[in-house]
């Protein structure tokens, strides 16, 4: 039999996280043949995938992972209460978390590389580089422990050329042994993960130009075959699919980045921004989507993949196209200092003990991520105003997640300031303005929603402050109607 051409039976994901969790979850319930282990260093995180409790949030993920973990019997108790749920008869349990990886290397077919690649902190193209260390160390881990012929798929979001240097580096460590790498990277958003992964709008598949490279590509193909129509999985080359997954990513928060540059000149002029962004969306050569001016963008990906493009620009010998890319960074970052201002200055310069609700922590709305997070910089800015308390609810984060986001801009004595509430009425009791980070749907339905309806009626009084969003309320901020007193 041609290597990398037999059916595959074991695929082993490594990294349990927002990316690895998932997509493990939705390979196992579309190939019930195929045995799916996701493996972590991390117990903690091992034993709550391994619980009711998942360590991460994502809308319909629990359904699946029930499906595919503890087989369909259990799914058809867990989801009586969700009649209108298709649930799959005799699915065995093919889904596994666990921290032993040389037993689930050692078997595996396929290994798909998930863990986080952030930018690096030191060294050279510290800020804008991708630190490949635990990357590295990962498929260092499965030359050792993975059988010859085995297929090692690139998940994470890698620099350009990386296959190939995975390539050389196999080369090192287990000489004359066949191994194929491909990409394949993902294109999930976080907060629609399992429908995106249900019904993604492409699957890229980039191998090496060679037969054997192309075996392997089709062998992947066809585990995604299961569920993804085939038009929609493409084969490509390695390099071109790496960078388009840089280039998806910079090519939406550049939209981002732009929409936010004009709601500047909209607080300048008078001129209203959403009704810009409505007539422009409606030219179908530019399209409505990511054109909601706001805060920007946060999150763990477009700011690291814009600075990696950047870098690969930098080192490419391209000063030109890096800061071109760069400023979409740039423009995201004033866009979050500029908003802090406004709410320093609608509160006249004085927060001293004042009380500032902040409704939604997490990058975005449905989901608990909290890493990158736009709140993080405004209330850097709030706090140095010295207030009396900035109180935080976001229906989605755990506390201990929020709080330690916050840990690099919390002293001794702002510390005991900052207070994380489970409910949206005790955030903003009292409060002397609310600021609403993100789109959270629970906002409209919570106490809060309520009293921050008749509130938009207060933006409006004072119609140059600028809200950005009225309809889903994005970055919607609002002063109480009087100091001290809320509308409740
Ligand atoms: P994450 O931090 O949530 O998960 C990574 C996991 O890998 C962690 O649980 C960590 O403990 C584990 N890990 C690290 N080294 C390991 C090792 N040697 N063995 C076993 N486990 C190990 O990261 P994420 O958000 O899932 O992102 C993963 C990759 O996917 C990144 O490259 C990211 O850029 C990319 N990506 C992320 C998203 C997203 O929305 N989060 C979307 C598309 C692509």
């Amino acid at each position: 039999e041609l290597l990398f051409s037999k059916p595959v039976r074991h695929i082993a994901v490594v990294g349990a996280g927002y990316v690895g969790g998932p997509t493990a979850a939705v390979i196992a319930l579309h190939n019930p043949h195929i045995r799916v282990d996701v493996l972590d260093k991390d117990p903690r995180r091992v034993r709550r995938w391994n619980s009711p409790h998942l360590p991460i949030y994502e809308s319909g993920l629990i359904d699946i992972v029930r499906v595919s973990r503890d087989g369909a019997s259990t799914c058809l108790r867990a989801t009586a209460d969700k009649p209108h749920q298709s649930t799959p008869t005799n699915h065995p349990p093919n889904l596994f978390f666990t921290t032993d990886s040389q037993t689930s290397l050692a078997r595996a077919d396929v290994v798909m590389l998930a863990v986080n690649t952030p930018t690096k902190t030191f060294g050279i193209g510290s800020g804008r580089a991708t630190n490949m260390t635990t990357f590295d160390a990962a498929a260092k881990e499965v030359a050792l422990y993975a059988r010859p012929g085995t297929i090692i798929v690139e998940k994470s979001t890698v620099p350009c050329g990386t296959a190939q240097r995975v390539r050389k580096m196999l080369d090192e460590v287990r000489p004359g042994v066949d191994f194929e790498i491909l990409s394949n990277p993902e294109f999930l958003s976080e907060g629609s993960a399992v429908r995106n992964l249900m019904q993604p709008d492409r699957v890229l598949i980039g191998s090496a130009k060679t037969p054997s490279g192309r075996r392997a590509a089709e062998a992947l193909a066809n585990v995604y075959a299961a569920w993804v129509p085939r038009p929609r999985i493409l084969e490509i080359d390695a390099w071109s699919s790496e960078l388009a997954k840089l280039v998806s990513n910079a090519m939406l928060a550049q939209r981002i980045s732009s929409i936010n540059s004009i709601s500047a000149i909209c607080d300048r002029t008078g001129a209203d921004i959403d009704e810009i962004a409505k007539s422009a969306g409606l030219d179908p050569r530019i399209g409505p989507q990511f054109l909601k001016a706001g805060l920007g963008f946060g999150g763990s990906c477009f700011r690291k993949d814009i600075a990696s493009l950047t870098y690969l620009s930098e080192s490419l010998g391209l000063p030109e196209v890096a800061h071109y890319w760069s400023q979409v960074n740039s423009m995201n970052e004033w866009q979050r200092d500029r908003f802090a201002q406004k709410v320093i200055q609608r509160m006249e310069e004085n927060l001293v003990g004042k009380k500032i609700g902040i409704l939604g922590f997490a990058f975005k709305k449905n989901t608990g991520d909290t890493r990158e997070s736009l709140a993080v910089d405004v209330i850097r800015a709030l706090l140095q105003e010295r207030p009396a308390e900035i109180a935080i609810f976001d229906p989605c984060c755990l506390s201990e997640d929020i709080m330690s986001e916050l840990e690099p801009v919390l002293n001794a004595t702002n510390r005991e300031r900052v207070h994380v509430y489970s409910d949206a009425y005790q955030a903003c009791q009292q409060a002397n303005a609310v600021v609403i980070i993100n789109d959270s749907d629970p906002f409209r339905q919570s106490p809060a929603g309520q009293f921050i309806e008749p509130s938009i009626d207060l933006s409006a009084k004072t119609k140059n402050i600028p809200y950005y969003d009225n309809s889903i309320r994005n970055m919607q901020y609002m002063a109480s109607k009087q100091e001290g007193e809320m509308v409740i």
